[in-house]
């Protein structure tokens, strides 16, 4: 039976991406080894990096002033080393708490210098994106996560702020056309919407780092990074790999703007269907709705798990909520084909039909 991956990441990838990637397990680039086995820091690698780093500028469309790494430790790494480079322990980072990923963002800064909470859509139950902040303009940084993967809310125009723009992108990187060069540091794990799991992308504007007083572990300061080309010990290989087979893909498929037309076709069929059978309820505000993650409940809890039950034995894989979060989430990354989200639309009429 054919397998519709929904699941929330790691989660599909393309087709191709993946028979290439297993290709290179065997023999890179037909050079008689893998790429599990040649040396960070040869020319085959060293030309893997360069071709990946030089994708994601054009991707994103930005300039000489943003540097591109390749770290390891996942998002939540971020969470930590984004104010450990930025804040001094009198400084104050502004996050926008809009959900459970921005919320640990906020606590892990917490470590390192103070933290404002600009706004927070928690009395809403983040059921929708807080976007009346206020910022002090003493602070640092204003921290957003541009998709809320658990509770299926995305920003959908952007800030303006007078200080640096961090964006946690993880689970919408790629997806769609925005203004990249609003924010002064993006970063976001590999394993939504851009490779396999253990690579972290970072894009960050050199001239916001080097003002923190404190000692920075060497692997944890960016700028050391930054000087050894993402080269400083040894990356995750082959996870930048398949990081750049899915970046190739993207530019192949038509950029980010096909993307972002994709995402917006399966996004709007799936909530019209969701929206028009009263079984199904979406709580998340009209505007803040995700394109990539789309989260909703059937009340009746036993319907619910008939119907998770149902998707399993249809193929259609990680249909169920998050754990804290519970009920259906459907996710659609850019590998996601158009065909899978008719086929779960099709299925969750059937079964309104016959509940
Ligand atoms: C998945 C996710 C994370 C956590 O990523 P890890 O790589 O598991 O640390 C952080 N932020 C967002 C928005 C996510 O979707």
């Amino acid at each position: 039976m054919k397998k519709h991956n929904f699941n929330s990441g790691p989660s599909v990838l393309p087709q191709e991406v993946l028979q290439q990637a297993s290709q290179a397990i065997l023999d890179f680039n037909g050079i008689g080894l893998s790429i599990l086995e040649i040396g960070h820091r040869s020319s085959w690698f060293v030309e893997v990096i360069e071709e990946a780093k030089s994708l994601v500028k054009e991707l994103m469309n930005i300039g000489q002033e943003y540097e591109v790494l390749f770290l390891q430790g996942g998002a939540t790494t971020q969470f930590m080393q984004v104010p450990m480079n930025l804040l001094d322990t009198n400084d104050t980072g502004s996050y926008c708490d809009d959900g459970v990923w921005g919320n640990k963002a906020a606590k892990e800064a917490l470590l390192f210098g103070k933290v404002h909470i600009a706004a927070s859509s928690r009395d809403k139950n983040y059921t929708c994106i807080n976007k009346s902040f206020d910022v002090p303009s003493s602070s640092k940084y204003l921290h957003i996560t541009t998709n809320n993967t658990v509770e299926g809310t995305q920003w959908h125009k952007f800030p303006n702020v007078s200080m640096p723009l961090i964006g946690d992108m993880s689970s919408d990187i790629f997806s769609r056309e925005i203004a990249f060069d609003k924010f002064d540091l993006i970063y976001a794990g590999a394993q939504k919407n851009m490779g396999a799991a253990g690579v972290n992308l970072v894009v960050v504007k050199k001239d916001i780092l080097g003002y923190v007083t404190r000692k920075i572990p060497t692997i944890l300061d960016y700028r050391n990074h930054i000087e050894a080309n993402s080269l400083l010990n040894t990356p995750p290989v082959f996870a930048i790999y398949v990081a750049l087979l899915t970046l190739r893909w993207i530019k192949k498929e038509g950029g980010l703007k096909e993307m972002g037309k994709r995402s917006l076709q399966k996004a709007n069929l799936l909530y019209s269907t969701i929206d028009s059978l009263p079984i199904f309820n979406c709580p998340i505000a009209k505007e803040d709705r995700s394109n990539m993650n789309a989260v909703f409940f059937i009340e009746d809890e036993n319907l619910q798990n008939n119907f998770l039950e149902l998707c399993k034995e249809n193929g259609m894989i990680g249909v169920k909520g998050y754990r804290t979060v519970g009920g259906i989430r459907v996710s659609m990354y850019n590998a996601l084909e158009l065909s899978s989200v008719e086929a779960f639309c099709d299925l969750a009429k059937e079964f309104a039909n016959k509940n």
